[in-house]
């Protein structure tokens, strides 16, 4: 791949034959695709959530020797369907409050094929210049709704894990390129140190990510938290400008974000980094209802989050921003073209990332925005986080014990004992109406319930309760 700014190709001979035939093949095969997919997602509402053992025990048809001779394209779409089908989670359905995971809206799912139909190589602005644009305009639009600086840089990676490691490079760039070390062209062999500091409840993919940029998952100092899940922002050590400081922006157990505003203050006054997961929590900026929660998130150096989680685009598709653009390109080119590429010059895609080629996966994030606008995205947030406290009340007055402050979309419950609640969530699981998984927060085991799908309605929310009762008082 050769990363020379140059322009497409011009047409020397444009279409000197019109094209003969429609490729009648990849009609068939893409109309069928269409009509399994929307056979299968009418089907969701009907189905349990977990597939039947019946369906992953035919999963057996599909592990055998590559063929010698291939299979026509309609079998190998009929095999997916029939066989694929039923042995998904159906995590786009609207009765899935595990992890925390959403949708994928329909606006999301058309444009991705429409997109892999493309197959755009978005590795370079000449190697798909809409692919480019649309980057350029949905990180515009995500400056402006998570009201980041304006001139903070993006980068479209596969999830919040890979958002947190590319922003933690930069962050490891700045911080030891102020002290004369080039971390990129050295390694950290003979560096001078870098000392990390996360919450008692940092998500453990911060902490994988420390450990594969070679800041040790172990070496970290962890600050203790409140009662709520918040790092407790007065027992932090002293800062300085050979430290990282990893806040989270929702807390995947709580909901609840630390205390950003004083994090961030005492940060700049020592020269010290701020990175802030925020995989779901980050998207509570687009509504004003939560400002005070987000207080203080929008002064950190980099951020990361997810579009697969509570936007609602298909997978894999995460965003790292970090404040100063030249730290991200710094740890994320594979050249020195960078340097010639000033602050306006037209953004390559791979200028922000870890990967080279990669899918086009800014397009859903731009059809997710674009379709639902800004209300829409604050109406989504909401409307879950509205769910996640009537699931909170229903199971409190049924006189089952309510662990978190219910202040976002996460909500832990206790049926009891904790051998109880492992009943309760087994018995949920396998009856398969809605499906919730199991937890241990501060010492104490739960169910935890998560909300952040775009299809979610009162009627689920209903239905899930009511399973949750029937479990809750049969086990
Ligand atoms: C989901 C999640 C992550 C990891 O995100 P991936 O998209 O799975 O890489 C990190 N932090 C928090 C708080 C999360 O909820």
């Amino acid at each position: 791949m050769h990363d020379t700014p140059r322009r497409a190709e011009p047409h020397a001979e444009p279409h000197a034959e019109p094209h003969a035939e429609p490729r009648a093949d990849s009609h068939a095969v893409l109309q069928n695709a269409s009509e399994r997919a929307t056979a299968y997602l009418d089907g969701l509402r009907n189905r349990p959530v977990v597939p039947a053992p019946e369906a992953e025990l035919r999963l057996e048809a599909l592990v055998h020797p590559l063929p010698q001779q291939g299979v026509e394209a309609a079998e190998v779409l009929r095999r997916l369907d029939t066989i694929g089908s039923p042995a998904t989670v159906a995590t786009s359905g609207g009765r899935y409050f595990g992890l925390v995971i959403g949708g994928a809206l329909p606006a999301t799912v058309a444009a991705s094929w429409l997109a892999t139909a493309w197959d755009q190589n978005a590795c370079f602005r000449w190697t798909s210049p809409i692919a480019a644009t649309l980057e350029d305009v949905s990180l515009q639009w995500m400056r402006d709704l998570l009201r980041m600086p304006q001139d903070v840089a993006g980068g479209f990676v596969s999830g919040a894990s890979m958002a947190s490691f590319t922003a933690l490079a930069a962050a490891r760039h700045a911080l030891l390129a102020r002290q004369g070390w080039d971390v990129e062209a050295r390694g950290l062999y003979g560096a001078p140190e870098l000392r990390v500091i996360v919450g008692d409840e940092v998500h453990v993919t911060v902490l994988k990510a420390l450990s594969l940029l070679g800041l040790g998952r172990d070496r970290v100092i962890r600050v203790p938290t409140d009662g709520r899940g918040r790092l407790r922002a007065e027992l932090l050590p002293a800062l300085d400008d050979r430290t990282i400081v990893c806040i989270q922006a929702g807390n995947v157990n709580t909901g609840d974000f630390d205390p950003a505003a004083e994090v961030c203050r005492l940060a700049r006054e020592a020269g010290a980094w701020v990175h802030v997961d925020g995989a779901f929590g980050l998207w509570a900026l687009a509504h004003r209802g939560f400002d005070a929660l987000t207080q203080g998130f929008t002064e950190a150096d980099s951020w990361a989050t997810d579009a697969h989680k509570w936007l609602n685009v298909p997978y894999d598709s995460g965003l790292v921003f970090v404040r100063n653009a030249g730290d991200l390109r710094a740890a994320m080119s594979a050249t020195a073209a960078y340097l010639a590429e000033g602050d306006d010059a037209a953004r390559h895609p791979s200028h922000y990332t870890p990967e080279s080629s990669r899918r086009a996966r800014g397009v859903e994030v731009w059809a997710a925005l674009l379709h639902l606008g800004r209300e829409g995205v604050a109406d989504l947030v909401a409307r879950s986080c509205g769910f996640a406290r009537l699931f909170a009340e229903s199971l409190s007055k049924a006189g089952y014990d309510i662990l978190n402050e219910v202040v976002l979309n996460q909500v832990l419950v206790s049926f009891g004992s904790a051998e109880k609640t492992r009943a309760v969530i087994d018995a949920l699981q396998a009856e398969g109406v809605c499906w919730c998984g199991g937890t241990v927060w501060q010492g104490r085991t739960a169910m935890r319930i998560s909300v952040a799908n775009w299809a979610t309605t009162e009627a689920d929310v209903a239905l899930s309760v009511e399973a949750m009762l029937r479990a809750a008082r049969r086990e």
